[in-house]
């Protein structure tokens, strides 16, 4: 038996064209992800757009993968992904088909100019704590538990879907 594969933390979101199928089809191609296997996948939340507020509402989730993958090597498929959908570099924080952002790997810090773990904004995110908390309940994330993070963005309105 070999050492267990590192935990890694995916936050998607989309907020263009059918942002519904947009997550759900990034779920199935994460499931596919080399060297990977996808243990959990949160409900579909919608949330208002953080920045800019002319654009549509956003719809996320969050999926916990186990991994051979080394992070850089894991960012590499999560960006190669977001081409796949097509997603278009505009301005900061603007509307996207697909984006993948890399929550937590294992207990890893990182601080390269490319890949930040944890990613930096998480803890102030309810669109990302929310649905972490849905399939990792008793998780700690920089040494306090999830449900002290939880209580701070309490006010940031966020929406279930139910479960299709
Ligand atoms: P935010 O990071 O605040 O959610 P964003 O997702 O809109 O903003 P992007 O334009 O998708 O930002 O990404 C900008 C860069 O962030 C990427 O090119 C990537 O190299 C870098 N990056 C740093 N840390 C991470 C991470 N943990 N996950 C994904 N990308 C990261
Ligand atoms: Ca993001
Ligand atoms: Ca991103």
């Amino acid at each position: 038996m070999g050492a267990p594969s590192p935990l890694a933390y995916i936050g998607l979101g989309s907020n263009l064209e059918s942002p519904i199928e947009q997550v759900r089809e990034a779920l199935t191609e994460l499931a596919r992800l080399p060297l990977s296997r996808l243990v959990a996948a949160s409900s579909l939340y919608a949330s208002r757009p953080v920045g800019p507020q002319d654009q549509p509402d956003f719809i996320n989730a969050v999926a916990a993968l186990e991994t051979r993958l080394s992070p850089l090597a894991l960012l590499d498929q999560l960006q190669a992904l977001e081409q796949q959908h097509r997603r278009r570099r505009q301005r900061h924080w603007g509307p996207r088909t697909l984006d993948l952002d890399l929550l937590l790997y294992a207990n890893d810090h990182i601080n390269s100019p490319r890949l930040r773990v944890p990613h930096p904004q998480m803890t102030a995110r309810a669109f990302v704590l929310l649905p972490l908390a849905e399939i990792a309940p008793s998780l700690d994330l920089l040494q306090q538990p999830l449900s002290i993070w939880l209580e701070r963005v309490e006010n940031q309105g966020l929406e279930r879907l139910p479960n299709a």
